[in-house]
């Protein structure tokens, strides 16, 4: 076991933690709920954000930017969207500070109060909304397809780094269409986008599915989401898309002239992932070493660590080693040739375990006058001596597949941890066992209520796939049209 770093089994929560801290990827901030996010945790982000905005850009999306302020008479205007962020909601009251006359430092000038105050956004439907009032009059001003990566703020009351933090990054899709068909095409288009990311490129398996009237997003008429199972047999949302109707049209006086000439209400959506792709990505795939990372989203991909004596011996590797940097260089590679002697190659390896780097090299002297190098895998941890000689194609090729197979041992854990059952006895048993559960429910909130409270599991989604089969609820024994997926969840 890597040194401070608990196992999962013993304690993992902690585990996450720690890893998070000892990886280097963020660090909690002195500001209650904040977070410091590191420059190599940075690095996996803007792989996230490029792999991302990539995929919007394809499908027609362009990037804005919208004030991090909203009036708070905007946030009103659509009467469940207020209800659902009131609670949360960071207010600017005042916009000046003065030297206290009793000594203690600086205080808010009272004088200095806004005259309405401002809500600081927790997502941007409404300053969004009321901007395509003044944007669009016909038809031909359809659709608008925007996308906006941002800081955001929602008062959580409990917080853990990455997966639900009071201010968090990410972006937020919205878009406006003239017809309800086109809208709701549109959240279904962006769900397959986040559910292809996390798949291919997170190697994250995710049920795609839509979210009870309980879980809806505030504002929306439908909520579609993307959910994924973590090692420790919790569910995490990991993404979702919203058909917003003309709910947002309607409040903020939204119409267009359509081409037969008549006024109608704009259709819309959004949608959106955040920081909490990293929470998931570190969940669902490390270990008690540290962090294992996909290749596509490491930012390291390959580590050379030359195993030598004194610099003519380091001189002589690198000489040796340099035309497989530049063939692992040329096919887009990111390496990094471990040179440091300040540390030993036993503390490098266990470094770039605990950091997730795919692929480590070890390149020793007594090897290479043998012709060979040792190769080893982050995800598996076995390695083995190959020749040196066509080793950047073997690399590459490795990259690939650890790619794939870490894909595939996420999706035989989920398949693993996901449950049939169909008596309230084995509900509960199963529930404490962790991992999905996939029960009948008879389709009222009240249900669902009283399953969370009794259980604390929630329904993260009624998946699009399979299960429509007719059944008897769980709980109250009452018709039920398919099954829905439970489980805890983060
Ligand atoms: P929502 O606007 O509520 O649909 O959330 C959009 C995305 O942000 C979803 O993928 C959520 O999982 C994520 N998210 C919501 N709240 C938080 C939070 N406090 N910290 C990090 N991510 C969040």
């Amino acid at each position: 076991m890597a040194k401070g770093l608990p196992s999962r089994s013993e304690n993992y929560s902690e585990w996450y933690n720690e890893l998070v801290k000892r990886a280097d990827l963020a660090d909690n901030s002195d500001v209650r709920g904040c977070m410091i996010i590191k420059p190599y945790g940075f690095a996996i982000w803007e792989k996230m954000q490029r792999a991302l905005d990539d995929m919007f850009k394809e499908t027609g999306h362009n990037n804005a930017y919208f004030p991090l302020f909203i009036p708070k008479s905007y946030l009103s205007k659509e009467a469940s969207h207020v209800e659902g962020f009131a609670k949360e909601c960071a207010v600017i009251t005042h916009y000046r500070l003065k030297n206290d006359e009793n000594g203690n430092g600086v205080v808010v000038d009272p004088e200095a109060k806004l005259e309405e105050e401002l809500i600081v956004r927790p997502t941007s439907e409404t300053a969004i909304w009321s901007t395509y009032k003044k944007w669009v009059q016909s038809y031909r001003d359809l659709p608008i397809l925007l996308n906006q990566w941002a800081n955001v703020v929602r008062w959580e009351m409990r917080t853990r780094i990455f997966l639900r933090t009071a201010e968090f990054l990410w972006q937020e899709g919205h878009t406006a269409h003239a017809t309800r068909d086109e809208a709701v095409e549109e959240t279904a288009r962006m769900l397959d986008i986040y559910a292809k990311f996390a798949e291919e490129w997170m190697a994250v398996p995710v049920v795609k599915g839509r979210k009870t009237a309980n879980e809806r997003f505030a504002g929306a008429e439908d909520t579609l989401c993307i959910e994924a199972l973590m090692q420790d047999g919790k569910a995490l949302q990991a993404g979702t898309s919203h058909f917003l109707g003309q709910n947002f049209a309607k409040a903020f006086d939204v119409k267009f002239q359509s081409k037969e000439g008549s006024l109608e209400y704009v259709w819309g959506t959004s949608w959106g992932v955040s920081t909490r792709l990293m929470g998931a990505l570190i969940m669902a795939h490390s270990d008690d070493q540290g962090l294992v990372l996909p290749p596509k989203l490491a930012p390291i991909h390959v580590v050379i660590v030359p195993i030598y004596k004194g610099d003519e011996q380091l001189e002589q590797i690198r000489q040796i080693i340099t035309p497989l940097l530049n063939d692992l260089k040329a096919a887009g590679i990111s390496i990094k040739f471990d040179d440091d002697d300040q540390a030993r190659p036993g503390w490098k390896f266990a470094e770039y375990e605990m950091k997730g780097v795919p692929v480590r090299v070890a390149v020793g002297m007594r090897d290479l006058e043998q012709g060979l190098i040792e190769i080893a895998r982050r995800d598996t941890l076995s390695k083995e001596q190959r020749p040196l000689e066509g080793s950047a194609q073997y690399i590459i090729d490795l990259l690939d597949e650890i790619q794939s197979s870490m894909h595939k041992k996420a999706l035989n854990f989920r398949e693993e941890n996901t449950t049939e059952v169909n008596s309230w006895d084995d509900f509960t048993s199963q529930i404490e066992k962790g991992g999905f559960i996939s029960a009948h429910w008879d389709g009222t909130p009240e249900t669902e209520d009283k399953i969370k409270e009794l259980t604390k599991a929630t329904i993260r989604c009624i998946p699009f796939d399979g299960d429509a089969c007719k059944g008897k609820c769980i709980l109250t024994g009452k018709p039920s049209e398919r099954r829905v997926l439970f489980a805890k969840a983060y």
